[in-house]
């Protein structure tokens, strides 16, 4: 086994700064390992980022920090899943959920399946996803998407959260635990005769060594492509948003749902955020479609607010470095590379990353980490490509270019054929090895929700050869399985209460 390195430095402290430290702290510290973590209070961190996949529950559950120890001092709430709205044109499928994945799907996941293949190969049989997802349920009817202690079946659930507030938290327990926390402004960056990473030097002449070197410094990425000129490959081929506008709004009245609202716009899409003390909202577009302007007064517009309100505006730079771990520095966070907020995965990546890197520094398996991590951003980025290319928009130019284009990776060639020629999509994710980056279950979700089948006057009814599911006895199974579960606003208190 290669033995851990004597020290490490990172650079930022953001949320991937902070993730990375606590995990690589909690693995090596016991060999000896000293953590240090410089970032900078002039530069600061870039603040959004509060939507996260499952992963962030396992992240915390590795660390034993309990739900009641960090989501109250973060403002977090429960996330069941995302919602898609105006993303389509087609009648009954102007907006869809994406459902995290719990074990309840097995019940009902093969009667969509077969649904959907029917109606793709032109029978008139109810295939939209929603009715068969009991976290698409939870999240319409306000509950939240924890499992009774008697509910035998896993139910995966995400977060949302204020990411400067989740900054802070791993900063206090990761340096309860040790890692030193460093406020510096990182000048220049000294390679030594072999080309590796030597030193980090900060603009008051401080100088800070180290055997091992993470980047997590943002989109300045300035150890990976500043001093190690690692390439950077851009995504803007076939994904178009670079910038974003966000503000947020006061909590509604009628109370908040489990999930994500992800809105089509006219040159992108605005996400609706719920936290505990307010929504988070930002417009995320292409400025080749839309001035920086036109989307506040886009964003202002949908969120009532008035012309001079306040919005923050932010660049975006989608893609990724070449490999994440060159010579003795790894890249992690946003200097690693970024995919548009859309499916809220950059935290996801960033956990995946880190204990990804544990392994193969284990096993001195760099090549294989680099090509792996790659992968992981291109089976996401195809996801990601999918909504854009099958979404049911052409109002504007935007849509059109994005509906249109032919910049598909052949995989996902692969699965939009077999979607379209009436093959089994599962099969087909099965085949490719992609289920690990989104299950056949999402596929699905995504190419029915957004209405991808013939049109209405196409489609004959189904005939004895066509098996109907009785779609009041799938609503009873999947309402009568979601009752269990308890109103959103109660599992937050409950949080509260002393342990
Ligand atoms: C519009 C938008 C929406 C997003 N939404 C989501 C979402 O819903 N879910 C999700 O998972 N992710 C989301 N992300 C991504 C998410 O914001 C980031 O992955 C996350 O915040 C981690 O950022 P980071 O730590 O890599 O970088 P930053 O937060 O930018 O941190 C960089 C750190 O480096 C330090 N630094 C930089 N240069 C120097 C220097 N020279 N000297 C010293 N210190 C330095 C800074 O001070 C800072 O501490 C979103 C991103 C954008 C742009």
């Amino acid at each position: 086994m290669n033995p851990p390195p004597r020290s490490v430095v990172i650079l930022g402290g953001g949320t991937a700064g902070w993730m990375t430290a606590n995990l690589l702290n909690r693995r090596w510290k016991e060999h000896g390992t000293k953590i240090s973590l410089i970032e900078s209070s002039a530069i600061g961190i870039i603040g959004v980022g509060e939507g996260s996949t499952p992963q962030l529950k396992a992240f915390f559950d590795t660390l034993g920090i309990s739900e009641a120890e960090w989501m109250p001092r973060c403002n977090a709430t429960y996330k069941a899943g995302i919602e898609f709205a105006g993303w389509s044109d087609q009648p009954g499928y102007e907006r869809y959920f994406h459902p995290f994945p719990t074990d309840v799907d097995g019940f009902t996941q093969g009667q969509f399946f077969y649904s959907t293949r029917a109606r793709r190969t032109g029978r008139d049989v109810p295939a939209h996803p929603d009715p068969f997802f009991i976290q698409a349920r939870i999240a319409r009817d306000g509950r939240a998407p924890l499992a009774p202690p008697n509910f035998p079946f896993l139910v995966s659930y995400g977060y949302h959260f204020d990411a400067h507030l989740i900054g802070a938290f791993l900063r206090d327990f990761g340096t309860a635990k040790g890692i030193e926390h460093i406020d510096a402004k990182i000048a220049s960056v000294e390679l030594n005769d072999a080309g590796d990473v030597a030193a980090l030097v900060a603009d008051d002449g401080r100088r800070f060594e180290a055997d091992f070197f993470v980047d997590a410094s943002g989109f300045r990425a300035a150890i990976i492509e500043g001093a190690l000129k690692e390439p950077h490959r851009p995504f803007a081929e076939n994904l178009f948003n670079d910038s974003a506008v966000v503000t947020p709004t006061p909590l509604p009245a009628d109370g908040i749902h489990a999930c994500t609202r992800s809105i089509a716009k006219s040159a992108g899409w605005i996400w609706n955020i719920p936290l505990t003390n307010r929504i988070g909202n930002g417009y995320v577009y292409s400025s080749r479609y839309i001035d920086r302007d036109d989307a506040a007064a886009e964003l202002r517009a949908h969120l009532g607010l008035g012309e001079d309100s306040e919005v923050r505006h932010l660049q975006m730079r989608c893609g990724r470095v070449e490999r994440s771990w060159v010579r003795n520095c790894l890249a992690v966070g946003l200097s690693q590379g970024f995919l548009e907020p859309l499916e809220a995965t950059a935290l996801h990546i960033v956990i995946n990353t880190a204990e990804s890197f544990l392994e193969a520094w284990e096993e001195e398996k760099r090549d294989e980490f680099n090509e792996k991590i790659a992968r992981r951003y291109e089976g996401i980025r195809d996801y990601l490509v999918c909504h854009y290319r099958t979404a049911q928009r052409s109002d504007t130019e935007y849509w059109r270019a994005l509906t249109k284009h032919n910049a598909l990776s052949d995989s996902l060639k692969g699965v939009i054929t077999a979607w379209f020629t009436g093959a089994d999509l599962e099969q087909e994710v099965l085949r490719q090895d992609i289920g690990k980056y989104y299950l056949p279950t999402s596929w699905h979700c995504m190419l029915a929700g957004y209405g991808n089948f013939p049109k209405q006057e196409q489609l004959k009814p189904p005939g004895p050869d066509v098996v109907q599911f009785n779609m009041a006895d799938v609503d009873r199974f999947v309402g009568g399985c979601a009752m269990n579960f308890p109103p959103l606003s109660e599992a937050l208190e409950r949080l509260k209460e002393p342990a």
